[in-house]
């Protein structure tokens, strides 16, 4: 048995009230890694075709080969289904210490289908698993939940996934909540949850996790630790966390402001990492992490007090400036309520600044808004619309069904929606980042950062830069930034603190016992990246879905150091069309038989021949 693995997945069917157990198919370790690949692969094999709310979508959450160890950041865990907010291949990653108790319980993932007659949550307990009532849950916020599952199980230290009213009411971006605000926020595996009645998942586990080679192992593990805390850089994150991006993004005129009609926020000061640090009462790490870049922040008005864990970048961001608001109380309440409510706080302060654009130039009175004077800045709308969409009241309905069917009631606000492939976008302006309005408009989930980040070197080398290096870099990234979430790894040491690749391809050896390169393991991403592109393409994804936003086509950047820039349709064809043949799909985006026959796909090439696509 390779070391890393536990060797088993949990098996739930909620109609049928099954547990049991399956192995993992033999050469999957090797093939498609664990957690996305894992997922990727299980879904694709379950049946894609399916009603992303119905009881046979199969939801998988998988932890890595490396989660659980003593590694840096080994705490992670993804999620994979298909979305019910884009109706195509989805996953989303979260940390805390989940997927590392999840290992400890016995289990590397969970697969979990059906529909429970009544809310349940799952208990796993060092290896027995309970499908217990959740009668007396149902209804409460993401965060009370785990607080009282906590409090009624008698034990602390026991690890909770939960969703909040959001995902009761399928809300599409609803979230999955965990170690008190680490969140799946991405592509709404919380309604996918309330679809199945399943209020949360409860694990503890006391197992040992097999490690091949031992010796070896704590040495490139005390190397790695060692070279993050004389990092010089560990500090600022350390203490800021990601919201030291806001004033990174603001100089160089890429925050969304005011639902993206500006890049620059007169207010940034006022919700940026300097900021937060008057407020914040300890730092906050996922399991084995040294870069401890969570934030506890406490605020206090009257009676009342708010503890959150964050703002992080992407919720500062979406929620502060998009939304024009201007001081950090009311980005963390909104945080806050996002969190307990089950709500992805991009997505949602995505919609609000839509909305907030589109009351501003009179297409949403106050007879939609229910009387709400939705206006930028209005930080009272801000937080009784996030309540409205997450309960699904007046307005709310319609916003919880995600930004295509706002544009669909409105279609007037279509041209300044920003979204690819049905998901808002998260927190970049790309009008002047060709190669980063690539990376979102080519993401697997649609518009999210997590797969490729290139801005910053996108803007560094502005038309120093061919298309073909542009590419180039948008798909190493889409394979290397993925195979953290294979691996089971938090993958920001690598990108902020400069910590090599090559250690993940060393610690997958002395874990596994299978001797790797970085070389070897990229291409494996590069088969779940085909994986899930041919899942998508089977789900109706072509060409015209990898474009970005209308407006970064036609409203230049109004001011700063970008202003006049925006993107040029002739030579986005050309980068996309570069992109196509260098990642060895055709001119409509669908991978050749020949590249995934190289990838070792062979059946997922003989279903696109089937179904006509190649
Ligand atoms: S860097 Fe931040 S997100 Fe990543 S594992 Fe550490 S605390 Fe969690």
């Amino acid at each position: 048995m390779m070391g890393g693995y536990m060797n088993r997945i949990l098996r739930i069917d909620l109609s049928k009230e099954k547990i049991g157990e399956e192995k993992p198919e033999k050469d999957w370790s090797i093939k498609y890694i664990g957690g996305r690949g894992w997922g990727a692969r299980k879904v694709w094999e379950s049946g894609i075709d399916v009603d992303p709310l119905g009881p046979d979508n199969l939801m998988f959450f998988a932890s890595g080969p490396l989660t659980g160890l003593l590694i840096p950041s080994a705490g992670k865990m993804t999620i994979v289904s298909i979305s019910p907010a884009t109706r195509i291949y989805a996953d989303s990653s979260v940390g805390g210490a989940f997927g590392a108790e999840l290992k400890q319980a016995g289990y590397d993932a969970i697969a979990l289908s059906g529909v429970s007659k009544k809310p349940v949550y799952i208990m796993i307990d060092d290896g027995d698993v309970e499908i217990r009532d959740a009668e007396e849950y149902w209804g409460m916020g993401a965060l009370a939940t785990e607080e009282r599952l906590k409090k009624d199980i008698g034990d602390n230290g026991i690890h909770v996934l939960s969703i909040g009213p959001a995902g009761e009411k399928l809300v599409k971006f609803a979230c999955i909540t965990s170690d008190y605000g680490r969140n799946a926020g991405r592509t709404g595996m919380g309604a996918i949850m309330g679809s199945k009645k399943l209020k949360a998942i409860v694990v503890r586990g006391f197992k040992d996790i097999p490690v091949a080679d031992v010796d070896k192992f704590l040495e490139i593990a005390y190397d790695s630790f060692n070279s993050i805390y004389e990092n010089e850089f560990l500090d600022i994150w350390q203490r800021q966390g990601t919201l030291q991006v806001i004033a990174w993004a603001n100089e160089r005129g890429v925050l969304p402001t005011r639902n993206f009609q500006e890049t620059m926020f007169e207010h940034a000061e006022e919700i940026g990492g300097d900021k937060m640090e008057e407020v914040k009462t300890t730092d906050r790490a996922c399991f084995a992490c040294p870069m401890t870049c969570g934030n506890y922040c406490v605020i206090k008005e009257g009676n009342t007090k708010v503890v959150v864990e964050g703002p992080e970048y992407e919720t500062a961001a979406m929620l502060g400036s998009a939304c024009g608001i201007k001081d950090l109380k009311t980005v963390i309440k909104a945080n806050n309520l996002c969190d307990d409510l089950g709500i992805d706080t991009i997505s949602s302060g995505n919609l609000v600044g839509l909305l907030m654009e589109a009351y501003e130039k009179g297409i949403l009175t106050k007879e939609d808004t229910g009387g709400i004077e939705l206006k930028f800045g209005n930080g009272e709308a801000l937080l009784k619309i996030l309540e409205m969409i997450a309960k699904r009241e007046g307005i709310g309905d319609i916003v919880a069904e995600g930004v295509r069917a706002v544009t669909e009631k409105w279609r007037e606000m279509k041209p300044f929606a920003i979204q690819a492939k049905g998901l808002e976008q998260s927190a970049y302006d790309t009008r002047a980042s060709p190669g980063m309005a690539l990376a979102y408009a080519t993401c697997d989930v649609g518009a999210h950062h997590s797969r490729a980040w290139v801005i910053s070197k996108d803007l560094e080398m502005q038309n120093k830069w061919t298309a073909e290096e542009r590419a180039k870099l948008v798909i190493y990234h889409q394979h290397i930034r993925p195979l953290f979430d294979c691996l089971g790894v938090c993958r920001l040491e690598w990108i902020e603190l400069s910590v090599d690749e090559n250690i993940y391809a060393d610690f997958y050896t002395a874990v596994t016992g299978v001797k790797t390169t970085l070389k070897k393991l990229l291409e494996r991403s590069e088969a779940i990246y085909n994986l899930t592109r041919a899942i998508n393409i089977l789900k109706g994804i072509s060409r015209k879905d990898d474009y970005p936003p209308e407006r970064f086509f036609c409203d230049p950047v109004p001011t700063g150091p970008l202003k006049g820039k925006l993107l040029h349709r002739e030579e986005y064809d050309n980068l996309l069309d570069t992109y196509y043949r260098l990642r060895g799909w055709d001119s409509r985006g669908v991978p050749t038989e020949r590249t995934l026959l190289r990838l070792g796909l062979k059946d997922v090439a003989l279903k696109l021949k089937k179904s006509g696509k190649i």
